[in-house]
Order: structure tokens, then sequence, then C-alpha cells
């Protein structure tokens, strides 16, 4: 019966949502400069009877109270921010960014306007929600040390009594109506390291007066890839990459020092840090070894994104009773990273990837990231009655006490 009206508000507010999100896109902001995407979200709040809480520069967090008393306090995430690069495609022609160097090219345009469309829902039914609903409109996601993070340093939706948190992020690779689920890890911790490697420079042909970082740096590269075959449970994912290598100016001089920035990809802090060790560690020897010294340092990224069992069930449980929607298993752990993992770190929940892929949006061939990154907007048909069902299935939270 509540799945019924949710899919008719949903159908209700959908054209709005298509011109918010076209919106959000002409008008991209960067990650912590989200000034105007926030006021928009605010004005549309407020209306609704929301309780808007302002805790950082940018983003909001918007409380509805339920009109059944209830021991339940669910969290809905949407992320807001832009990336710093040109957009272009045909398929969105007509409503590309009008911000030069900034676009919508990771699909948050999207997650913004489907969470605004769930606040539409959640308000027509407010005195039918059981316990109280947290819609978080968050700042910064692609840019560290995460809007998320930052959020939670706040304490606010702590003092909320937050019991459960879930989050969607577009995904080309499934159909519109599809709805990815996996227990478990989802996405990995994106980890960097630097590491220098200081000798002597000199003469190219006088290499016994000098100590050469270049041929140091070789070794450590071809080193350290077995790390991960040889040190790494088989059982266990892991990816070291040396993404950028720079040092030396010509031919005939052997720079002073060579410098290596890389990606340590994992799924748990534990295993990230004991590659990171064995890097420093391995790094030390060889330059020792010639002579030469390193200065190495690990620069933490966002943890690992890992669903709770329990709230993947209540999905595909909320899922099965929405005929529009279809939940399919995530065939495997994607090693990109996502600060949600932030709020996991406190609160059970679980992340999920919305099918926005079609032939129509040509958003089915272009990744992340991409230029051409598009998101069939039909999808947050699904997204919406996904999201506001999930606040009616108790089985969404489970109570702390
Ligand atoms: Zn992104
Ligand atoms: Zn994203």
């Amino acid at each position: 019966m509540i799945n019924r009206q949710i899919e008719e508000l949903a159908h209700g507010v959908y054209d709005k949502l298509v011109d918010l999100r076209r919106h959000f896109h002409r008008h991209p902001e960067l990650s912590y400069h989200e000034f105007n995407t926030t006021q928009r979200i605010v004005e549309e709040l407020e209306p609704l009877g929301y309780e808007v809480h302002r805790p950082l520069e940018t983003g909001c967090i918007a409380v509805l109270k339920g009109g059944v008393e209830a021991d339940r306090v669910l969290a809905l995430r949407a992320d807001i921010d832009a990336l710093p690069m040109e957009e272009e495609g045909d398929y969105k022609a007509d409503f590309l960014s009008q911000v030069p160097g900034v676009a919508h090219c990771c699909g948050h345009d999207l997650h913004t306007a489907n969470l605004l469309g769930v606040a539409h829902i959640l308000s027509s039914l407010q005195e039918q929600i059981p316990g109280t609903v947290v819609l978080i409109f968050q700042p910064g996601e692609e840019k560290p040390p995460g809007g998320a993070r930052l959020l939670m340093e706040t304490g606010l939706l702590q003092r909320l009594g937050v019991q459960a948190i879930y989050g969607l992020h577009s995904y080309p690779y499934g159909q519109v109506g599809e709805v990815s689920l996996i227990k478990g890890p989802m996405m990995a911790r994106p980890d960097e390291f630097v590491l220098k490697v200081i000798g002597k420079g000199g003469h190219a042909a006088i290499p016994q007066k000098a100590i050469d970082p270049v041929v140091i740096s070789a070794q450590i590269i071809t080193v350290i890839q077995s790390i991960v075959s040889r040190s790494v449970n088989p059982l266990e994912s892991a990816v070291v990459t040396i993404g950028k290598i720079a040092g030396g100016t010509v031919c005939n001089v052997i720079p002073d020092s060579v410098i290596m920035l890389g990606t340590i990809r994992s799924f748990s802090e534990e295993l990230s840090e004991r590659i990171s060790r064995q890097i420093e560690q391995t790094a030390t020897g060889i330059a020792n070894a010639a002579g030469a010294s390193i200065a190495y340092e690990l620069i933490k990224g966002y943890p690992a994104v890992v669903n709770t069992p329990w709230a993947v069930d209540a999905l595909e449980q909320t899922a099965a009773g929405l005929p529009g929607v279809r939940a399919v298993p995530l065939a495997e752990p994607i090693m990109a990273g996502e600060d949600f993992a932030f709020y996991q770190q406190e609160f059970p929940g679980s992340y999920m990837y919305l099918g926005t892929g079609s032939p129509q949006a040509g958003s089915d061939t272009w990744n992340w990231h991409h230029p051409c990154y598009n998101t069939d907007e039909r999808a947050m048909i699904t997204g919406m009655c996904l999201m506001a069902a999930l606040v009616f299935n108790p089985k969404s939270t489970q109570s702390k006490s």
C-alpha cells in the first residue's frame, strides 16, 4: 500500500527533478565550494517542513520527524560536488556545464536531485513515517579529507542518533531499474605514498663519483611489485602502482634525486599499513646498499566501503516490494574509493549502485570521471522509490538499545 503511494509520488515529482538535475548540471561547483548548490537545496527543503542544519560551510542535513512514534533514525546520503574538468557529449548538449573547468562527470547532480525527490515523497507521507529521517546533502566527496569525514567530526549525525545509513552512486554498467548490491567489501581504500630516492648527482660519464638515484629507483620499482604477489595472502585483494616517476633533466647528468608517487589499494587499513611498511623497508634496503637514502611518506585516503550484511538484506527486501526495481548482485568489489566509508566506520548501513546506463542517454559507455559521463534520469524513479520505501521497512535499522 505504502509502496504504491511512493511510486505515484515519485512519478508526480519526476519532471521537477529532471529540471533540478539539469540545473545542478549546468551550474556545477567544486568540492567545499558548493554554495549555490546548497542554497538551491535548502530552498527546496524548507517549504517541505524539514529542519535544516548547516554544520559545515556547504552542504546541509535535513531532519524530518515522522508521525509514528518509533525508536528509529535512518539516514540517506547524497554527495553534491562536481569535478575540476571540462565535459563534452552530445547527449548532454541541452544542459552542459556553464562553468569553465568544472563539470558533473560523476553523477552527483543526479544523486542530489534524487535525494530531493525522496525529500518530496517523505514530506507527503510524513504522518505515516516511523521515527526520524535524516537526509544528508554532503559536500566534498571528490577531494580529501572528504566531506563525510568532516561531517562525522562535527558530531551532528551522532547527536541525531543515526542508527543506519544508506547511499547510492550512479552506475553506468547497470540498467535503469536495477540496483547492484554486495555484502561486505564494496570499494577499496585508496592510500597514496611519496617516495624520494636521494643519491648524489654528477657527470653521466663518471658514475663512480656519483650515487645514481635513477638506477636505484628502477630496482625499487621492480622489487616492490613482488610485495603483493609474495607477501599478501592470495585471498586478500591489494594493488601497488607507481603512477608517477620524475627525476633528471638531460641525458648527460646524473640527478641528485628521483621522486615517485604511488597508490596502495586494499580493503583494510591493517593490510595497507603492512604493505606501506614493506615498501619503505624495501626501498630503504636497496637505497642503503647503494649508498643512497630515501624519504618516504604515506598519505592515508578514505577507508574501504564495507556494507553491513543485514542492511544489504533490507535493501534487497525493499526492492522486492517495488515492481519497478530489480536488485542484482554486484559481481565483485571495485578498487575505486568513496568517502561514504567514513559514515560506515560508526554506523551500520550499505552503499549501492543505481543503474543509470542506457543507449538513449548515452550513459552505458563512459565510466565515472570521463568527459562524456552521463546518467539516465529515469533512474531517479528507481532511486527515489527504493530510498523512500527503505524508510518504511522496519528491517532497515537496528535499535542500539
Ligand atoms: Zn567521482
Ligand atoms: Zn562520485
